[in-house]
């Protein structure tokens, strides 16, 4: 885990002092990296000679599924934000599916599957594993026909086990991280198995490791015929990421893909509490209401929910991600964000609580009460800040009223709370988020954002909040 932070935060780096997002790979490792990758997930054939530089390429081509598949900018080149991508965790099933019977809509012919856990992994106890696959299981079980019984002996429909490296089919494991598991859709012999890699550390409570919880519901969506999607939010989607295992409900997408080929489930009766599966937001909506903004290191983040669009200003393209894929322990549904130049930190606060990283890390000491930046206590949370670049002060809104906070001397500014609409003529109702870029200043309420110039505090015009982010 550690090697793949300090590198993903290598390539933040570089975004952050170059041209952001399209930068060129400059290392041979990591064209060795890119093209195992797309042999291993694109179904690359072999390719002798031109490199991703050279463009027209077989390479090139498969790169571009690949970026496409991602919602990455599509340029068919290795800059650093396919390279970003490709680093992460994952799960070992191809997008581009080498097993055509994963195509054609396959499923099992009975609702009723047996499995068996043929052996177990040293990170954790039996009774912790058991538990995670059971629980894996009824993720699927909940909204479906199907009913899984466990048998001890005999041939499983779905065979659960652990291994490394060659492990007895032709799919071998690559050792830490990369790959952490994969699974066969539904048919004969190896069809539903599901297979972990043992030099993982994977875990059922902290944070550290991979949670096998997690891992195994992924993989048993494949056991049951889905492939990957391409929706950051799904679990279904073929990067690892953290979400709490306590509060986990499966996401619409999902839920969708697999009634599609099961139907729903029989047993809820109408008028059952049955919490709404969640979704992933749409920068196309036009009610779009924004939870927080800011910029990073030259790119806008918009965030909403458990998700941020990420865009940079010259691409036109917002890449979507969740909160927990980029700083694990920041929380979701966020009140409010701002870059520090001074620092070079992002500021992110939710209830009265505020988180400070530094690039992709939590700065030592966090998360800290928004009281240690000397806001009141009769401030219970902050709805929006921002960062001015022309006077070195951060604004924190608090609906109507705002104060001023001086990031060179790490103080309030006296004379505050201040009326918005005094500071900021023209603006109406309450700040639900805002964020300063290029001499401009955009206060939101919900789905209208407010243009100001950042100096005069002249409003020029109303906007829609998605008016950053392409659709
Ligand atoms: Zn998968
Ligand atoms: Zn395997």
């Amino acid at each position: 885990m550690k090697t793949l932070n300090l590198c993903i935060l290598v390539c933040l780096a570089i975004a952050a002092h170059c041209s952001p997002i399209l930068q060129p790979a400059d290392t041979q490792q990591d064209e060795d990296m890119a093209e195992t990758y797309l042999k291993r997930f694109y179904n690359l054939t072999e390719q002798s000679g031109p490199t991703f530089r050279r463009g027209v390429s077989q390479l090139s081509k498969t790169l571009s599924e690949m970026q496409k598949f991602f919602g990455l900018k599509v340029t068919g080149t290795l800059d650093s934000d396919t390279l970003q991508v490709m680093k992460k965790p994952r799960c070992g099933v191809p997008e581009v599916s080498q097993y055509s019977t994963f195509q054609g809509n396959l499923k099992w012919p009975t609702n009723k599957l047996t499995y068996r856990i043929e052996n177990y992994t040293p990170d954790l106890s039996k009774s912790e594993v058991d538990t995670a696959i059971v629980k894996a299981l009824q993720v699927w079980a909940r909204v479906t026909p199907l009913r899984f019984t466990r048998i001890y002996s005999g041939t499983a429909d779905i065979r659960i086990s652990f291994g490394r490296k060659s492990h007895g089919d032709s799919y071998p494991f690559d050792g830490p991280d990369g790959t952490l598991a994969h699974a066969f859709a539904p048919f004969a012999g190896l069809g539903g198995d599901a297979h972990f890699d043992e030099d993982e550390m994977f875990s059922s409570k902290s944070l550290n490791g991979y949670n096998l919880f997690l891992v195994a519901a992924h993989e048993f969506g494949h056991s049951m015929g889905l492939s990957h999607s391409s929706d950051p939010g799904a679990l279904m989607y073929p990067v690892y990421s953290y979400r709490d295992p306590n509060s986990f409900s499966l996401p619409q997408d999902d839920v969708k893909g697999i009634q599609s080929l099961y139907g729903s489930n029989p047993d809820v009766k109408p008028g059952d509490p049955d919490p709404e599966p969640p979704t992933t937001p749409d920068a196309c909506d036009p009610n779009l209401v924004l939870d927080a903004v800011t910029t990073l290191r030259g790119e806008n983040m918009f965030f909403k929910g458990r998700f941020f669009w990420r865009s940079n200003t010259q691409s036109f393209k917002a890449v979507q991600s969740l909160i927990k894929n980029f700083w694990p322990e920041v929380p979701d549904n966020l009140d409010a964000a701002y870059e520090s130049r001074e620092t070079d930190r992002v500021y992110l606060f939710k209830g009265r609580e505020v988180w400070a990283l530094s690039g992709y890390d939590l700065v030592r000491g966090y998360p800290k009460s928004i009281s240690s930046m000397g806001l009141p206590s009769t401030v219970k949370k902050i709805s929006g800040a921002l960062y001015e670049k022309h006077s070195g002060k951060t604004l924190f809104f608090d609906d109507k009223y705002y104060y001023s906070y001086d990031e060179g001397r790490q103080m309030m500014d006296k004379g505050f709370p201040k009326l918005v609409e005094v500071g900021f003529p023209g603006m109406r109702g309450r700040v639900t988020a805002a964020f300063d870029i290029r001499g401009f200043s955009y206060l939101f309420n919900g789905s209208t954002m407010f243009e100001f110039n950042s100096i005069s505090k002249r409003l020029y015009r109303l906007l829609r909040t998605n008016y950053f982010l392409p659709c």
